[in-house]
């Protein structure tokens, strides 16, 4: 059984969800305001750019004073003056009388400031409750304050014996309708999803989010193809990327060998192309494709596949973030292994059981050697 604080920061967390893919590169926030043993409002961070979860759920209670209540957030409310104003200051105005987080701020300039600002003015404060829940769901935010650079995941759905494709050539499906469910939620959460050019000529793919085949969001889509060979015969308007409504949002990249015909004659047909000043070989690739995404505000990016676009990140371990789907069957050993040099990493995270499939996600710890 939780107890009260926990069934309170549970329905904080519920409401944060509520801003699932609309708050980067802000993290999701909710908070609920009890009285009494009783919710009497709540808030969530809706948008970036938009009132904090703390701000909305004062709102919320109307014209009820919020004096004695007690205030639970699943993250640190923020205590520097941005574009909103501190919630400390408004936490204090209001007299809210306690305040219970989830996670503290993941910034270590900011850490515990709330805390102490808080205390300072005769306001109980306690930490932790649901602290990793409430820390974990904002992994992407955690890795961009703490790191300055973009998340890098990976994601791949492999068989039993760790193959993802029967062939090269068509697209085999492993995964049952919880696990892809899963990715679509993941798709929404980032800002970018990337392929390589093989998975695209394979599976044409949209790479769109979507739920019951409704399209939610469309993130920025990469397609690695360091030499354009996607200029070299047949038309590549015939992928989806390049020609659905969303076409705006795809990004070809390209390593510094490509050819400038190639560059010119793609970017002619009114596609994005965006030469890396390195060539794809090269550790330098993956830190300079940081920056590109960086500079373009995008501030997570999920590669799906395939094989080969894998291998080159294992081999420069150039992935921060791993989500690994497992089906029950197997494919055999003619058919593609996910990582055919190896898999040179390990998840941290704990194996979860999604319908017939098992799933787990988490940062990547690169093995030392190989
Ligand atoms: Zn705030």
């Amino acid at each position: 059984m939780p107890g009260r604080d926990e069934t309170f920061m549970m329905r904080a967390l519920e409401l944060a969800q509520r801003g699932w893919g609309k708050t980067t590169p802000n993290p999701m926030v909710g908070a609920v305001l009890v009285r009494g043993g009783k919710i009497i409002s709540e808030g969530w961070h809706k948008m970036d750019g938009g009132p904090h979860a703390e701000v909305e759920c004062i709102k919320n209670l109307g014209r009820e004073a919020a004096e004695g209540a007690t205030l639970y957030v699943t993250l640190e409310p923020c205590s520097t003056r941005g574009r909103t104003g501190a919630c400390t200051d408004l936490i204090i105005s209001k007299k809210i009388s306690e305040v219970k987080i989830g996670a503290l701020d993941p910034n270590p300039a900011h850490s515990g400031a709330a805390l102490k600002i808080l205390s300072e003015s005769g306001i109980r404060c306690e930490w932790g409750i649901l602290g990793e829940k409430c820390a974990g769901l904002n992994f992407i935010f955690n890795h961009i304050i703490t790191r300055k650079t973009p998340l890098l995941a990976i994601k791949y759905a492999q068989s039993a014996d760790g193959k993802i494709s029967r062939m090269r050539t068509a697209p085999t499906p492993i995964s049952g309708a919880e696990a892809r469910a899963e990715c679509m939620k993941m798709r929404e959460l980032f800002d970018a999803v990337g392929v390589g050019c093989g998975t695209l000529r394979s599976d044409n793919p949209s790479l769109t989010a979507r739920c019951e085949s409704r399209i939610v969001k469309c993130p920025k889509r990469l397609v690695f193809n360091a030499s354009l060979s996607l200029a070299d015969g047949g038309d590549p308007l015939k992928y989806n990327l390049f020609s659905d409504e969303f076409r705006g949002s795809s990004i070809v990249i390209c390593d510094s060998k490509a050819d400038d015909k190639k560059i010119g004659a793609l970017s002619k047909l009114g596609m994005r192309i965006a030469q890396m000043p390195c060539p794809k070989d090269s550790p330098d690739f993956w830190s300079a494709l940081r920056d590109f995404l960086w500079n373009e505000k995008i501030y997570s990016l999920m590669i799906e596949g395939g094989a080969n676009l894998f291998g080159n990140i294992c081999r420069w371990r150039a992935a921060d973030y791993a989500f690994e789907y497992t089906s029950a069957t197997r494919l055999g050993h003619a058919a593609l292994p996910a990582f055919e040099n190896g898999k040179n990493f390990k998840i941290s995270g704990d194996v979860r059981a999604l319908g017939e499939d098992r799933a787990i996600s988490g940062a990547i710890a690169w093995n030392q050697d190989k």
